[in-house]
């Protein structure tokens, strides 16, 4: 296969007469055979983002002739991805549409219909050779060191004949594939990518591929013209993977006389090392990354910088924003590098933000082993914004909230080394407990502040650090935590009193 060229001559200069003459509708086309990946999730964005800054329609087709490794699991995956990062398709298996229907598996017929129209003006022709036949053709050529290319044999009437009467290697009957039959004198075959500028390829380096396999399902390339075709898709915006294929589509649209939809090849999303992102890097399926507790709209924002900046250089926005924005000018055709530090940020950064109310809903399903019953919910909206500061993924949050629930804290030998031993804490504690528990006010957290300032000072010369490091510790088992008149508000009277008292015992009797 030839490098495909680059020019920026004709680039983009379809785009506008395009738009005025025809709708924008756009798809993304995955197949089923394992859970939505976030390049497809990203491609699905760009579509999505595509169709709503220009009017148009998003469509769902699930390409699931693929019947040995499409599963069921798979596509409900996609269906619950795709709904969760907000991109609702307007036209798709499970919503109808004017074009359906949208699963592949459902269209076998029209396949069919298309391919003997082919057969017909000679534009595709019946192979008869078997695979064991097409690999020994292929192991040949390696062992001379040439491209692989489909010798066309089967093009001559005489020679498919009789070899349509030769019993296969097993015995049985041979089974015709359609070949789908590339001009002799095409040359080359230039396109103009909406991303990538003018791109060329050798068609003779192209050998006749199949249209419809065997078995009867058809082949990628082709199933994917007749329902571009037939779905009215004006913009083709997908991975460069499939660049090479575009030749091979742009012909078959030749042959039945259509014209092609607009090519938009994105470039390849990349891990740090700049190799293909894969699960040795990590999750790769959207729905592992929500499991993981990146909200949605974060994950959106995120891979909608994968290969596209906004011209407002606004990075961080919501998919109405960028749909305003949204032009295939702005794509890259480089890789894009998948920078988790990036993701964990734009997360934390909403996390941070969000309505409290929104956040709660958020953080419950990562907190089912808490009663949260046993709050109100201001309190429960006080902890969460106590805690949230450092969070990046929700998936912190059972350790962040972790000793706001039940009676006691654990107090591990190292903290009560480190802060709980000696005269001092254990004078802190007692002056806590008698003096400062005993009367303060948990009626709201303003004024166990005001106290706590008052109690501080009133137990000088010990510094404020030794004093807060022992309450807080006494109070949370740790050192760091949330602001810390709110944490006993939170907690109430009855279960610092206690905690306090369990830390006493710990302190007293240590050496001074
Ligand atoms: N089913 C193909 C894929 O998932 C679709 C490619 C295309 O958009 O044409 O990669």
């Amino acid at each position: 296969m030839p490098l495909p060229k680059n020019g920026s001559a004709r680039r983009h200069s379809l785009i506008d007469t395009k738009a005025m003459t025809t709708e924008i509708r756009v798809r993304i086309a995955p197949s089923p055979t394992g859970y939505l990946h976030v390049g497809t999730a990203r491609t699905a964005l760009f579509n999505y983002l595509y169709a709503q800054g220009h009017n148009g329609k998003f469509i769902l087709r699930i390409e699931d002739t693929d019947l040995e490794r499409s599963q069921e699991v798979y596509t409900k995956n996609i269906f619950e991805s795709l709904k969760a990062l907000g991109l609702q398709w307007d036209e798709g298996p499970d919503v109808g549409g004017e074009y359906g229907p949208y699963a592949q598996s459902e269209r076998l017929p029209i396949y069919r219909e298309w391919a003997e129209k082919l057969v017909e003006t000679g534009h595709a022709y019946y192979c008869y050779h078997t695979q064991a036949e097409l690999d020994a053709e292929r192991e040949q050529a390696q062992a001379e060191k040439r491209a692989y290319i489909y010798s066309g044999s089967c093009r001559d009437v005489a020679f498919r004949e009789a070899l349509a009467q030769r019993p296969a290697d097993d015995g049985s009957q041979r089974k015709p594939s359609l070949r789908f039959h590339i001009p002799q004198d095409r040359g080359t075959l230039t396109f103009n990518d909406l991303v990538r500028g003018e791109v060329s390829f050798d068609m003779a380096l192209i050998g006749d591929f199949v249209i419809i396999k065997s078995d009867g399902t058809p082949s990628y390339n082709f199933a994917v013209v007749i329902d571009d075709m037939l779905m009215k898709i004006s913009h083709v915006i997908r991975g460069e993977d499939h660049i090479s294929n575009t030749p091979r589509q742009i012909v078959v649209y030749e042959a039945l006389g259509a014209t092609p939809p607009q090519f938009a090849h994105v470039g390849m999303i990349l891990a740090p090392d700049r190799t293909k992102l894969s699960k040795r890097h990590g999750a790769v399926a959207v729905s592992d990354y929500i499991k993981q507790g990146y909200l949605p709209e974060a994950f959106c924002n995120f891979i909608a910088l994968l290969g596209w900046s906004p011209p407002d250089s606004e990075e961080i926005g919501t998919l109405e924003h960028f749909a305003k924005q949204f032009e295939l000018e702005r794509i890259t055709h480089s890789p894009a590098i998948f920078e988790k530090d990036k993701l964990n940020f734009i997360n934390g950064k909403l996390i941070r933000t969000m309505s409290l109310e929104r956040l709660l809903s958020v953080a419950k399903p990562y907190l089912h082993d808490f009663d949260l019953s046993q709050y109100s919910a201001e309190k429960l909206h006080m902890m969460l914004d106590a805690v949230r500061e450092p969070i990046t993924v929700l998936n912190e949050l059972p350790d962040a909230v972790n000793y706001f629930f039940g009676q006691k804290v654990i107090l591990d030998a190292q903290l009560v080394g480190e802060v709980l031993t000696g005269a001092e804490p254990a004078q802190v504690l007692e002056r806590f407990r008698d003096g400062f528990l005993a009367n303060a006010d948990f009626s709201a957290p303003e004024a166990l502040a005001a106290e706590l300032k008052e109690f501080i000072n009133s137990l000088k010369p010990i510094k404020t650090k030794t004093i807060m490091w022992s309450i807080r510790a006494a109070v949370t088992g740790r050192t760091h935590g949330a602001d810390l008149s709110k944490t006993l508000y939170i907690l109430d009277q009855d279960v610092v009193c206690q905690r306090v008292e369990t830390a006493l015992a710990l302190t007293t009797g240590s050496p001074a």
